[in-house]
């Protein structure tokens, strides 16, 4: 990569305090020297992000930036955490992910939602990367209709017995407890059926398996965990009886502006790469093919989503500090980000011709990765649908 600025550094100077672009610059540094050298070797070797590096985010704090500084955690915000997705995505979403989803999808809904107790004895350990949470919603039966889970928590005395199994769980690998949503009132209205359990995963009746074939995200951890009969007290109750889905949607908000940053980060890459290597592959009459307008046109395009993107983001951030920011807000941003930088990543490795296919290039990493933030946190299809039915008031009735 070229020793020029990066131009997303340009857009995030304008848009940012002195402190917030010193913090995003302090974790691109890090990325630059401490995850960039060593990609190629763990992808190379189907290797998960090595604990060395998982302690080294822990050591810079990665893990605990939106957490309380009351619970040990850096007593930052949502933007800190989406700074920390444009700078490491910008060379791994599997790395960027790896403290992402432990923050907005693992500890944020205990921080939403968990009692005094329940964040007492878990966020400091999770602020500082000695525990993981696993965010289970997702199962082998139930995806985007995450509001009927087909995983089940029957009263048993004074307790629960869980059974079923979740699938698709970032960071499984590496975590101490998942955070369950299971059906817990089967005819109760849509919405109010489910439960969340906090279970840790040594418990009795919890094994969990690394899903295999996977070609996007290689080197996260993503894992199915199996629940056969594991019996939990209420104390592993996170929110209300019967709330569960309030607690996994209201966590996905948050999480949704953390994908749309990796969506950007993918695009700042792009559009650094692309300008550096369309300015050096000389061809006919020894020039540079940056000067073909079709090549230039997909260098303003990436350039344009780059500044668009942040811009967005940034606003969109200012109302989530606000508890303004409203779902379909937070879908719209991770739709169209993500859509975007997936096509334009095709275009992208189009202008580059041959070279685009090879792992060292980087392009190919980032146009296959995209493909999550196109499906995970909600399918872009069906937030899609979501968003349009209620602008269709006449005819809404006959597409429930
Ligand atoms: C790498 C990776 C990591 C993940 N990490 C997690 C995690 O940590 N925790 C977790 O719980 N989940 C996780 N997920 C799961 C992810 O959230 C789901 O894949 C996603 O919700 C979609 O569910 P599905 O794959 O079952 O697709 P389905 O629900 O089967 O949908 C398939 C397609 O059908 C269409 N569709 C479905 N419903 C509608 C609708 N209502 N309207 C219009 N079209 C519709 C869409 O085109 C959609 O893409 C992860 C997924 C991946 C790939």
């Amino acid at each position: 990569m070229s020793t020029q600025r990066r131009r997303i550094d340009t857009y995030l100077e304008q848009l940012l305090d002195e402190d917030r672009f010193a913090f995003y610059r302090a974790v691109a540094d890090f990325g630059d020297s401490e995850i960039a050298p060593h990609l190629l070797g763990w992808e190379r070797e189907h290797r998960l992000v090595p604990d060395d590096a998982i302690a080294k985010m822990g050591e810079m704090g990665l893990f605990g930036l939106p957490i309380e500084s009351e619970y040990g955690g850096q007593g930052g915000s949502q933007l800190d955490l989406v700074l920390m997705g444009l700078a490491l995505g910008y060379h791994s979403h599997s790395v960027a992910i790896t403290p992402g989803a432990a923050t907005s999808l693992g500890s944020k809904p205990l921080q939403l939602f968990g009692t005094e107790a329940q964040k007492r004895a878990h966020l400091p350990d999770l602020a500082a990367g000695r525990r993981m949470f696993v965010f289970g919603l997702s199962e082998p039966g139930r995806g985007s209709d995450a509001a009927n889970p087909e995983v089940k928590a029957v009263r048993n005395g004074n307790g629960w017995v869980i059974t079923g199994e979740k699938c698709w769980s970032t960071n499984a690998r590496w975590a101490s407890h998942v955070v369950v949503h299971a059906l817990t009132e089967p005819s109760g209205r849509k919405g109010h059926r489910s439960t969340c359990f906090l279970v840790p995963m040594n418990a009795r009746g919890v094994t969990y398996g690394e899903m295999g074939g996977k070609m996007v995200w290689r080197q996260s951890s993503t894992g199915s965990i199996s629940f056969d009969r594991v019996e939990v007290g209420d104390d592993a109750i996170l929110g209300a009886l019967n709330g569960g889905f309030k607690v996994m949607a209201e966590t996905l908000n948050g999480g949704r502006l953390f994908v749309a940053s990796l969506a950007v980060a993918s695009t700042a890459f792009a559009l650094d790469k692309v300008a550096t290597y369309v300015q050096e592959r000389i061809q006919f009459d020894g020039k540079a093919i940056g000067r073909f307008q079709r090549v230039q046109d997909v260098v303003f395009e990436l350039d344009l989503a780059v500044e668009q993107g942040l811009t967005w983001l940034t606003h969109l951030l200012g109302l989530y500090a606000k508890g303004t920011l409203t779902r379909e807000q937070a879908a719209k941003v991770k739709i169209a980000c993500s859509r975007r930088a997936s096509e334009l990543l095709l275009e992208a490795m189009e202008i580059c011709g041959g070279v685009a296919c090879l792992d060292e290039f980087g392009l190919i990493r980032h146009h296959d990765d995209l493909f999550v933030t196109r499906v995970g946190e909600g399918s872009n299809r069906a937030l899609m649908s979501q968003i349009a039915r209620p602008l269709l008031p006449d005819i809404v009735k006959d597409l429930q």
